[in-house]
């Protein structure tokens, strides 16, 4: 498009940064350049910093599309930077695993990982918020991300988090999505553990695989025929690895001829590439037979198709399997072709490396975890379960850093009355729901920046900064009428709760300066005197004592 020809608005940036999304995760360069080209001028005259980090992390994947890896450098540099100044949550999450799958198909493999560990820790933290479509497609792309780093675990795990969040979505679209992605990490993991001859696990994947895809299929949903062909594909790899190699068979044949008909370069590789699979094991199974050589014409066309693509990692997948298959089919000669290939593009730095990001990643998250661990036990060691209000503890922390001789400073002493009788007279549990009733009840009606503490039993302290005693006094009125205008009637309670409340006041000016411990003193005394008082009123130093609720 011609700059300024066209309007593109947010949502239809977000509805074409959907679909270049969606052509990327099946590796079509090609349709990939095309919808790029479309946006990318709209994308230029953005200002929003998450539009500007989009369009450098799509300049990058441009740039590995073009063998460009300078562009992809800057684009990826450029993208992170405009990401510091976005708000964290799913959206920076999503580009963050976007740039990890850039880098891992860069082979920059340090880089993903960082990255990859950065969106992870986005997506379970407390502003990923509710289930979103970022939040599902970062998880997507974590998982595309972890595949391509060989981490497939991992990435399974990526993928079944994204389930579970699509399943809570309402587009039937992404849900189908999610599912097929599930089911292809399944089967591709299932075959990777089979190689390394853990067979009883490999079948549990492919069981896991077969039903996701099966839950595909029931949804209400048709998706492109290129999206169906890929889970007929990946379907019949599941029933492979699950040795259900007859069952297998038929459909796959019939998918690898449709892909052969329409499919693009890639799809034709992965077709290749499993029905390879099923024919090796077949031919294992019945011993003999053409469906050996077979197979490994299919894994050089595969081979072939995949480094076209520019799927560097199932290329190497390909040279792996026709080395252990010529090798199996007594060519060593061959094998030993093939083996060097793919030691030639693997290169020993990387499963290294790889070991040890798969241990940082871990590591990261139980570092995680014992952050939330400690912040949960700081929360229990000052909080009242009960009520939720700060503990007595944490009253007297505030009350040890309260400066007492700049502004006038107020505390009020409130008790429950006669709150014994509600314990005996109804339940213990009647007189929880009393105490958690009051405590809401007087940091409802407390003004702001008042403090509401659960100092004891059925005792509370309101901690008032700069009030004045009339101020104060003024306040405490105030909590105690919400108290005894409250509606206790569904507790059925022999008297309906009143508080009586002391307090007493700080002055800067006063001549000799106290502390906190004679002020908290002070408002017990007048607490005392309320009580007796009558109850249900409130007492200060300097207010004479009045009939009613006041003092
Ligand atoms: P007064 O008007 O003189 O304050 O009479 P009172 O009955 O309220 O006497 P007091 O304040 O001494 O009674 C406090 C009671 O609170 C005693 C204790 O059994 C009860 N209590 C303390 N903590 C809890 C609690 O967590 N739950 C319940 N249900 N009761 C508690
Ligand atoms: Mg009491």
């Amino acid at each position: 498009m011609t700059p300024g020809t066209v309007r593109f608005t947010e949502s239809d940036l977000d509805a074409a940064l959907w679909r270049l999304l969606a052509v990327n995760d099946r590796e079509d360069p090609a349709a990939f350049v095309t919808e790029h080209e479309r946006v990318e001028d709209a994308l230029a005259a953005s200002t929003d910093p998450r539009w500007i980090a989009w369009r450098h992390a799509l300049d990058a994947r441009r740039g590995l599309v073009g063998s460009d890896l300078d562009a992809t450098a800057a684009g990826v540099a450029a993208a992170r930077e405009a990401l510091g100044a976005c708000p964290p949550g799913p959206q920076t999450a999503l580009t963050l695993a976007y740039l990890a799958h850039v880098e891992a198909t860069a082979d920059h493999f340090d880089a993903a990982m960082l990255l990859a560990v950065d969106a992870s820790l986005l997506t379970e933290s407390p502003t990923a918020g509710r289930p979103s479509r970022a939040l599902h497609q970062a998880h997507l792309w974590l998982s595309l991300t972890l595949t391509a780093l060989d981490l497939e675990e991992l990435a399974v795990t990526q993928a079944l988090r994204g389930h579970v969040i699509a399943a809570a979505l309402p587009d039937v679209a992404d849900q189908w999505l999610l599912l097929r992605l599930c089911a292809q990490q399944h089967a591709e993991l299932a075959q990777t553990l089979h190689r390394r001859g853990r067979v009883e696990r490999s079948r549990e994947l492919a069981g896991v695989a077969v039903d996701c895809a099966a839950a595909a299929r029931a949804l209400d949903w048709e998706p492109d025929p290129a999206e169906q062909d890929l889970l007929d594909v990946v379907q019949a790899w599941g029933l492979t690895c699950r040795g259900e190699l007859d069952e297998a068979i038929g459909p796959m044949r019939r998918a690898h001829r449709r892909v052969h008909a329409h499919g693009g370069t890639w799809l034709r590789g992965y077709a290749d590439l499993v029905l390879a699979q099923l024919l090796g094991r077949l031919a294992q199974a019945q011993a003999g037979g053409s469906h050996g050589a077979e197979a490994t014409d299919l894994l050089v066309d595969a081979a072939g198709a995949f480094a076209a693509a520019g799927d560097r990692r199932r290329y190497r997948q390909c040279l792996l399997e026709l080395g252990q298959s010529t090798a199996a089919m007594g060519r060593p000669a061959e094998a030993l072709h093939w083996l060097e290939a793919y030691r030639a593009d693997t290169g020993r730095a990387h499963a290294r490396g790889r070991e040890l990001w798969a241990e940082m990643f871990v590591r990261r998250s139980r570092l995680r975890e014992a952050e939330r661990q400690t912040d949960l036990l700081r929360r229990h060691a000052l909080e009242d379960p009960l009520t939720g209000l700060g503990n007595r503890r944490s009253a007297e922390r505030r009350l040890r850093s309260l400066r007492l001789d700049e502004q006038p400073l107020s505390l009020a002493v409130v008790d429950i009355d006669r709150f014994k009788a509600v314990n005996d007279d109804t339940s213990h549990s009647h007189g929880d729901e009393v105490l958690r009733r009051v405590a809401h009840l007087l940091r409802e009606h407390s003004r702001t920046g008042d403090e509401v503490y659960r100092w004891a039993g059925d005792e509370f302290l309101v901690v008032l900064p700069t009030a004045t005693e009339h101020q104060a006094l003024a306040a405490m009125e105030r909590l105690r009428a919400a108290v005894a205008g409250a509606d206790w009637g569904d507790l059925q309670l022999p008297e309906p709760v009143t508080v009586s409340i002391g307090v007493a006041t700080a002055c800067p000016a006063a001549d000799e300066p106290v502390g906190w411990r004679s002020l908290f003193d002070a408002a017990d005394l007048h607490l005392f005197s309320a009580k007796r008082g009558g109850r249900n009123r409130v007492r200060a130093p300097g207010a004479r004592p009045a009939a009613g609720g006041s003092a």
